[in-house]
């Protein structure tokens, strides 16, 4: 089990980053790796406060999370030999950061610039291009700094998606002990409740949520760092990922990125706890209180890419038993779910 060392959140605390790596012991040099809106935003504050620190700080800026931008980074650690990794940005430069760090065997900082998904704690990255369309294990960060001021600077739309990420954990939890019941699968209920509460707690905040007040994003952020912890306590993804992220894989390769991870994973618990027979309604209400998409049409993809991409989630990862089963949903069944939880009209 690895779990962060050191989790700060609070308001203007990225000039600590520096003393967290004395804390840490971090010595000789630091790799910033930030994207290119990301870094001028908070990537050259946490620079400063590292090289303040008395660390030699180097930079990388990636623009994509693919294999190859992974291979450019592992090039720039083996040249730079940091102590550190210091990951700052979104969902894409934390993946790469992640699993670049992970493979060069290097520890990595998780500062997030935004509260999109609940990569900033887990020890999984998403990377395109790769054999596998789902998250693959890279390592879980040393500590996690998460700024809620620079949080709630971000588009209202990341933290809208954060909070579709994070009740697919309804739905996940639910497929995790029916693999449990049907295959005997290992079910951890301690990780399992951490996921709930998660998205419990996020449910129950929606006007803070909405108002975007200091403690409407500590609560996201908050529950996606929980999320996190829950798949490091669990071994696995499981706690935070069902049929509702196969769903939103499925829908990467059909209808490509036209809409957030997190945002598809929403959309997806809500047909989903459908299919288990619990209560998709409040799913559903929650999301289209707080403006994240509930709909087809809110994820730019086609009723029919929503379709094919339900009938095809169970085959992306057949190890993961769900409620689609070993074989999948029918066209016809598909297209039932959609239109009784009103994603396609
Ligand atoms: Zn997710």
């Amino acid at each position: 089990m690895q779990l962060p060392r050191e989790v700060i959140v609070g308001v203007n605390i990225l000039d600590r980053v520096g003393d967290i790596c004395t804390k840490l012991g971090f010595r000789g040099t630091a790799l910033v790796v930030s994207g290119p809106v990301t870094y001028p935003l908070a990537g050259v504050g946490v620079a400063k406060s590292a090289a303040k620190a008395g660390l030699h700080v180097d930079h990388v800026i990636v623009k994509e999370s693919t294999e190859a931008v992974v291979n450019r980074v592992i090039e720039a650690i083996k040249k730079a030999r940091p102590a550190v990794v210091l990951a700052v940005g979104g969902r894409k430069d934390i993946d790469v950061a992640k699993l670049s760090s992970a493979k060069a065997s290097v520890p990595f900082m998780s500062i997030p610039t935004a509260a999109s998904h609940d990569g900033i704690a887990s020890p999984y990255a998403s990377i395109k291009g790769g054999q596998k369309p789902y998250s693959i294990r890279a390592q879980a960060p040393i500590a996690i700094i998460g700024d809620i001021g620079v949080i709630a600077d971000s588009p209202y739309g990341l933290l809208a998606a954060g909070c579709g990420d994070i009740v697919a954990k309804f739905s996940a939890v639910k497929d995790w002990q029916l693999a449990h019941k049907l295959k005997n699968e290992y079910y951890g209920d301690y990780a399992a409740e951490l996921a709930l509460m998660s998205a419990e707690l996020v449910t129950r905040n929606s006007k803070e949520i909405i108002a975007r007040s200091r403690e409407g994003v500590r609560t996201v952020v908050e529950a996606l760092i929980s999320c996190g912890v829950a798949m490091s306590i669990a071994g696995s993804s499981r706690p935070c990922s069902g049929a509702e992220h196969l769903f939103s894989h499925a829908l990467d390769i059909v209808a490509g990125d036209t809409s957030l991870h997190g945002g598809r994973t929403g959309v997806g618990a809500i047909m989903c706890a459908y299919l288990h027979g619990s209560n998709w309604e409040s799913i559903r209400e929650f999301l289209q209180q707080i403006g994240a998409p509930s709909t087809a049409k809110e994820l730019n993809v086609s009723p029919e890419q929503v379709v094919k991409a339900l009938t095809m989630a169970h085959s992306l990862r057949p190890e993961r038993y769900t409620i689609l089963g070993e074989t999948g949903v029918t066209e016809a069944a598909a297209e039932k779910v959609a239109r009784a939880t009103g994603v396609i009209g």
